[in-house]
């Protein structure tokens, strides 16, 4: 059986527009993710804000209350039918989302036991046939094949083949 690992902050996890929902109401602003096009999050960001947002990440509640991104549990589900799935977070980066990434994994993909869970720091550990990610930076140190998962920030990025969405990452593995 191959091994597909999945990460999850803007490809299981809509992490960016979750960030952009508290930015809006805190400031009065209307960012949306087709502003990002292109950028990263704090290049959308005035400078002065940047502060603001990153404490975000601080919070517990952050996490927990961070939207499913569409289709990834039917995907997932029928996927872990075929291939071992584990789900492969850099939560090294914010450490004290540990505890919040795990509660929201068993509450949305109640599905993947504990076992197929991996938080990690650099992703090039990771042992798999498949990386399915939104960060490049992730996929260019992967020894297997990496997924490009189209996000506001890679929009530009041509090395990798590229999934849109999930119904395109089924058709890639399933069909
Ligand atoms: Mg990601």
């Amino acid at each position: 059986m191959k091994r597909i690992a999945i990460d999850m902050d803007e490809v299981m996890a809509n992490t960016v527009q979750h960030c952009l929902d508290l930015y809006n109401a805190d400031f009065e602003k209307h960012v949306t993710l087709a502003d990002l096009h292109g950028l990263g999050l704090f290049d959308a960001i005035a400078a002065e804000h940047h502060l603001h947002v990153c404490r975000y990440f601080e919070s517990e509640m952050f996490f927990a209350n961070i939207q499913v991104m569409e289709g990834s549990q039917a995907a997932i589900q029928e996927l872990a039918k075929k291939y071992e799935v584990f789900v492969v977070s850099a939560a090294m980066d914010v450490p004290k989302s540990f505890s919040a990434k795990f509660e929201w994994l068993g509450v949305h993909f109640p599905f993947l036991p504990p076992g197929r869970i991996v938080f990690c720091g650099d992703k090039s550990i990771i042992a798999a046939d498949y990386l399915v990610d939104d960060n490049v930076r992730n996929l260019l140190s992967f020894g297997g094949e990496g997924i490009l998962f189209t996000a506001h920030h890679n929009i530009r990025e041509t090395r990798f083949r590229r999934v849109n969405n999930w119904p395109e990452v089924c058709a890639l593995f399933l069909s």
